[in-house]
């Protein structure tokens, strides 16, 4: 088995916190890769609810500078700064971010502990050997990105069958992956037979936003679709108005896109007693939908 994508639902409210949901932030883990998205205010204090130490962050990607995206980040750095982080941390956003990050600077002090790198991104902006991580330009007043973190699938050999017929590394490996069969130990064996084959596993993150033609397309195919749903269908005027979805979009959106399952979030505080009244809008294009809580995982 290999390792699954495991994702944290740190903060599943919007623009003002509620007794139960804390602003926007999400930790996907996959290997050594600790992956946050959004740091809303709080994003700390959720991390140690969640029992995840913040030092296990690699990268921030932030989708656009409004606070409750980003009014974490001042205390996460020091924190970080005091637990002795050592790794570079690798901001990214939207143009305009590298401002944003710098007046975060200006008003509290520099990071000097560690090393912070930010970056402004757009499509495609880092391919590791198992990962890619995309960006999509999004409508919503400052500049926003949408994110989708594709894990790569392929044939890969199978350490434990490997094991179970005593094949040991070596050159004859390559042939196998080459040729498609080998011949080992006088015995011919197929790369069927001795691999596995793991297919894509894509999750994206669309965050404020109005409704517009480029969603669908970018998050097309993904297994955990993470999508704001700041209004109500009753308010769809009013979320045309600030630049959000609603439910019903989402799951529009959800439905066109073939994704496997919508979760709504940036869910505000209008529905803290009613959110099933959002999922019910949802549904009614997409069946496979949730509301996650704070704290909730999922694990793709
Ligand atoms: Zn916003
Ligand atoms: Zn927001």
């Amino acid at each position: 088995m290999t390792e699954k994508i495991k994702l944290t639902f740190l903060g599943t409210g919007g623009m003002i916190p509620t007794e139960k949901r804390n602003h926007p932030a999400f930790f996907l883990s996959y290997g050594n890769e600790g992956i946050l998205v959004d740091c809303g205010e709080g994003t700390q204090i959720q991390f140690r609810k969640a029992k995840i130490s913040p030092n296990k962050i690699t990268r921030i990607l932030l989708t656009h500078r409004h606070g409750d995206h980003t009014f974490g980040l001042p205390g996460l750095f020091r924190t970080l700064a005091m637990s002795g982080y050592k790794k570079k941390l690798l901001i990214y956003g939207s143009k305009g971010i590298k401002k944003t990050i710098d007046g975060i600077f200006q008003a509290f002090g520099d990071t000097t502990e560690y090393e912070i790198e930010v970056k402004e991104v757009l499509g495609k902006f880092l391919e590791t050997k198992d990962f890619l991580i995309n960006a999509e330009k999004m409508v919503h007043g400052p500049l926003c990105n949408a994110y989708s973190f594709v894990l790569k699938g392929g044939t890969r050999l199978d350490k434990k069958k490997l094991r179970k017929f005593k094949i040991k590394e070596g050159k004859h490996l390559s042939d196998l992956k080459q040729k498609g069969y080998m011949i080992y130990d006088g015995k011919k064996y197929t790369l069927k037979s001795l691999a596995i084959t793991e297919k894509e596993k894509k999750v994206s993150f669309v965050l404020d936003t109005s409704f517009n033609d480029r969603i669908a397309p970018f998050v097309k195919d993904s297994d955990l679709f993470v999508c704001e749903s700041g209004f109500g269908e009753e308010l769809a005027e009013k979320a045309k108005e600030y630049m959000h979805l609603t439910s019903g979009e989402a799951g529009k959106i959800a439905k066109k896109a073939n994704v496997e399952k919508l979760c709504l979030v940036h869910i505000s505080e209008r529905y803290e007693k009613k959110s099933s009244e959002l999922l019910k809008q949802a549904k009614k294009y997409f069946k496979n939908t949730f509301i996650p809580n704070d704290l909730d995982v999922l694990s793709v």
